[in-house]
């Protein structure tokens, strides 16, 4: 799929910082060349490299209603007609398009009077409602490329989920006051080896489950310099000192922290407990604690509607005024409480990451969904809509994970007669008004 560079035609374009639309590090430094036709990716990880590189294969190009193609009018206004009949339609996915069309879908969920969520809700949700109630201490991942003396990976493994992680921002980089890896310690906590473990100066093994008893312990050691087990979820005592220690005397230390925490035994209590861990440091040194978002845009999702709705995600429009209840309003309680008559699916996948119980419920009501890619979701769509893929054939804007919005840059046209999400959003919006 490597372009002959040298055939420059007029339809030739290269495009430096061109940031790489997969996952929430959002690296901008690509360097991607096109001739209209084929594509050169440069500095891109495998993950990003097959993503910008899949506009080739398994797309969605024709419209399809109950598995017969038919036009985008067609498809257009059966979706928008089974959003109006329906009463509490379910609005699902937006971590993998722009934030110009996340405000879309937010303002017609509101519309027809809906409920929208996105991947959050099976992923960082319980990270935002730790925040709710303890806060977070902010960071940027400049900040822990220049400043960064110590970095902790607790139950997250960024050498297979955001390759360029280390390597960009966290570990091996040269920054302005830190010397690269040689000046920094890396500590991965989780409850097996992994890629990124090889990497550490000290791997903590913590037996499944046993998260918050050891962040707890950390916590105690920390303010009391004491703790009265030999042995807390799996690990010895002494090595609990030994990370103590290396916390308090850091200069600057962050805790990046994946899936291990939030959706193990604990839930949000861990990220409250880890948050706390951290304001409990800053009696001696100064730290920071981020979550490691995995779609590109999830981030972007919690801002937009945060800004639009007063909340980040799960957000209820069927009273009339947006209400908040994760556990209540989530895609997943809704589905299981057989409570939405038609669900809507744009930039997620949720046939392949649900349970088996909520998924079935979605094979019996109606399903739109809009996505460049063939997936388990369209397999069971009624309405699929093929569209442009976000952050290679349409530009717009996107939330890195530490919140740092970049703009997407477009680096080739769609291919003929599909349009953008944002396009279709419109369409379908002006269709219903
Ligand atoms: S680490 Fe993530 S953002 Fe960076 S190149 Fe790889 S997939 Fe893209």
């Amino acid at each position: 799929m490597v372009m002959e560079s040298k055939v420059k035609r007029a339809d030739y374009r290269r495009t430096n910082a061109f940031v790489c639309p997969f996952c929430g590090a959002l690296c901008d430094d690509l360097i991607v060349e096109t001739d209209g036709k084929e594509i050169k990716v440069e500095n891109a990880c495998v993950l990003g490299t097959s993503k910008i590189l899949a506009r080739y294969h398994s797309r969605v190009l024709k419209p399809e209603i109950n598995g017969k193609e038919v036009s985008l009018d067609e498809a257009i206004k059966k979706a928008a007609k089974i959003l109006v009949n329906a009463k509490k339609p379910l609005f699902y996915g937006f971590s993998s398009t722009t934030c110009e069309a996340q405000e879309l879908a937010i303002e017609l969920a509101e519309k027809v009077g809906g409920v929208i969520d996105c991947t959050s809700s099976v992923c960082h949700g319980p990270t935002i409602l730790a925040v709710h109630e303890v806060g977070v201490p902010s960071f940027t991942l400049g900040e822990v490329k220049n400043r960064a003396d110590l970095v902790v990976f607790w139950g997250c493994n960024p050498m297979h989920a955001h390759p360029r992680h280390m390597s960009r921002y966290s570990v091996f980089p040269s920054g302005r006051f830190s010397q690269s890896r040689i000046a920094r310690k890396v500590v991965v906590i989780d409850v097996r080896p992994t890629e990124s473990s090889k990497l550490a100066d000290l791997f903590i093994r913590v037996e499944p489950g046993k998260d918050y008893e050891v962040l707890n312990a950390l916590r105690t050691i920390i303010n009391t310099g004491e703790c009265r087990f030999k042995k807390v979820g799996g690990v010895e005592v002494e090595k609990l000192f030994e990370l103590a220690e290396m916390m308090k005397s850091c200069k600057f230390g962050v805790i990046f922290f994946g899936m291990g925490l939030t959706h193990s035994a604990g839930n949000y209590w861990n990220i409250s407990e880890a948050i706390s861990l951290v304001k409990d440091l800053y009696r001696f040194t100064k730290f920071g604690i981020m979550p490691m978002r995995g779609h590109f845009n999830v981030t972007g999702f919690n801002e937009v509607c945060a800004w639009e709705t007063g909340y980040p995600f799960a957000v209820d429009f069927t009273k009339g005024y947006p209400w908040y209840n994760p556990g209540e309003t989530d895609a997943n309680s809704i589905l299981s409480r057989e409570d939405a008559d038609a669900m809507f699916v744009l930039g997620g996948d949720p046939a392949a990451h649900f349970p088996r119980a909520t998924v079935n419920y979605m094979k019996r009501i109606p399903l739109i969904v809009v996505d460049p890619f063939k997936s388990l979701t369209t397999k069971i769509a009624n309405v699929v809509i093929p569209s442009a893929i976000a952050g290679v054939e349409v530009e717009g804007s996107a939330y890195r994970m530490d919140s740092v919005p970049l703009r997407l840059k477009k680096i080739i046209n769609p291919p003929e007669g599909i349009l953008s999400d944002e396009e279709i959003l419109k369409r379908i919006l002006e269709e219903i008004e």
